[in-house]
């Protein structure tokens, strides 16, 4: 592994960071530095239209399309430098993170000209219409239908988990488009507009009142026969894509936000005394080195791609870090609120905190004020699942790589 960057990535280095210092407001690195509740609207409705000026949003994304055609090792260190800096990027995670580069990888001429500077734009915000109450770690089980009517597919069936499907305008959906098919080559991956009469969208209310995923039900809906990413029928690849995307990104920088927590949580042992416990010092360094080992993986995956390595180890690599990061994280929130002890029962939030999490922003619900820390505790029980669970990376990891014999499938019993 090479720890040294190339010149040329340290010269654009200063210039980010010269950005940053430029553009972010008086006193945003002092240590004592906060904003009221206003300040921070007012900077989140501003900060966004700064990142397109400074041609930052998406910025890997080739120029013909809207991006600024980054390399990937400008890409890590533009990801470095504001992560570094605490200064946010964009927290369009359907649209950036997953369906556009989906597109850019997979798409037509004219899907990249209708959709790319749409989602650069943030004219349309996207949904992930995968899971189902059949198929969620067996995701090739979906029975969700799209049937051509012309020129037009028409779908029927139902997805579940589907987060900010009440706010999208668009949902990237897996669809059986033959049902004779087995049942991986069957599928395709389909654009679906969200704001027709033949989808409904219930959302699931958790304890806290919040509802960011929802329950969608396709009777009849339409898309375009275009609108099919990666060719019909062979949409399983086109996901499997969109997946390497969701368990991969960022993977030199998500160590950064796990361990400013850690000192959070550290402060607190502090500052009520838990710190003197062995156990609990023991327990915070076994923390510590779980998201320092993070941060080397992350430079591992880079190297491997930087080097344009391919093997099966490299592919698994996502897998590893989906699986490391997930239950470390898990780990050190559940260490948080044991520090906490009785304190962490109580609601110390204001209703207004946000919280960012991998997958998007959370406002925490005005009668349940729970805060960041907490909220963080909640969230982190439901990283293990999401992007799929840490039992099925470990499948990939023995399989792919270390050679294990292949898991019995429930279609294997058949
Ligand atoms: C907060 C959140 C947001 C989400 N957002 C979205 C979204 O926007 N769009 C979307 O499509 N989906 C979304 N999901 C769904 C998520 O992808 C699924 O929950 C996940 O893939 C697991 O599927 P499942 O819930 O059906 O659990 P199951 O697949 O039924 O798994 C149940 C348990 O069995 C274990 N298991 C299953 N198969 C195996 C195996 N072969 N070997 C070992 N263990 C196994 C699992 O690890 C798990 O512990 C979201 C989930 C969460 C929690």
């Amino acid at each position: 592994m090479d720890l040294d960057y190339p010149e040329e990535a340290e010269e654009f280095r200063s210039e980010i960071r010269a950005w940053l210092v430029d553009h972010l407001p008086d006193g945003w690195f002092d240590d004592d530095f906060s904003m009221t509740p206003d300040e921070r609207a007012a900077f989140d409705d501003e900060w966004t239209g700064k990142l397109r000026e400074g041609g930052w949003l998406c910025a890997s994304w080739p120029t013909e399309y809207g991006g600024k055609g980054l390399s990937t090792i400008q890409n890590v260190v533009l990801a470095e430098e504001f992560a570094r800096a605490h200064a946010p990027m964009r927290a369009d995670f359907f649209g950036d993170t997953l369906v556009g580069p989906t597109i850019l990888t997979w798409g037509t001429e004219e899907q990249k000209k209708e959709f790319i500077p749409k989602i650069l734009s943030g004219e349309i915000s996207w949904c992930q219409g995968f899971s189902e109450p059949n198929a969620g770690s067996d995701l090739a089980s979906l029975s969700t239908r799209a049937t051509r009517d012309g020129d037009e597919w028409v779908i029927e069936g139902q997805k579940v988990w589907t987060t900010q499907a009440q706010y999208a305008d668009y949902c990237f959906v897996l669809a059986r488009t033959d049902p004779d098919a087995p049942k991986h080559r069957g599928i395709s991956y389909l654009l679906v507009p969200m704001r027709q009469p033949g989808i409904e969208v219930r959302p699931i209310v958790q304890p806290d009142g919040s509802a960011e995923f929802n329950e969608v039900f396709f009777s009849g809906a339409r898309c375009p026969v275009d609108n099919v990413v990666g060719g019909v029928n062979n949409g399983w690849k086109v996901a499997m894509t969109t997946l390497g995307f969701e368990r991969g990104s960022s993977a030199t920088t998500s160590y950064r936000r796990f361990a400013k927590e850690l000192d959070q949580i550290i402060d607190i042992a502090r500052a009520n005394g838990r710190i003197d416990d062995p156990v609990v010092r023991q327990r915070l360094a076994a923390q510590w080195s779980r998201i320092q080992l993070m941060r080397i993986n992350g430079l591992r995956t880079l190297t491997a791609t930087l080097k344009g390595e391919k093997d099966a180890g490299v592919a698994a690599l996502g897998a590893l870090n989906k699986m490391i990061w997930s239950e470390t994280h898990r780990d050190t929130m559940e260490l948080a609120i044991d520090i906490l002890g009785m304190e962490g029962q109580i609601l110390t939030g204001t209703g207004d905190d946000e919280y960012v999490a991998g997958i998007g922003k959370r406002v925490t619900a005005r009668d349940y004020p729970a805060s960041p820390l907490q909220v963080s505790f909640f969230f982190s029980r439901s990283e293990t699942i999401w992007g799929g669970t840490a039992q099925i990376q470990r499948n990939i990891v023995s399989e792919r790589v270390l050679g294990l014999p292949r898991e019995p499938r429930p279609a294997d019993a058949r």
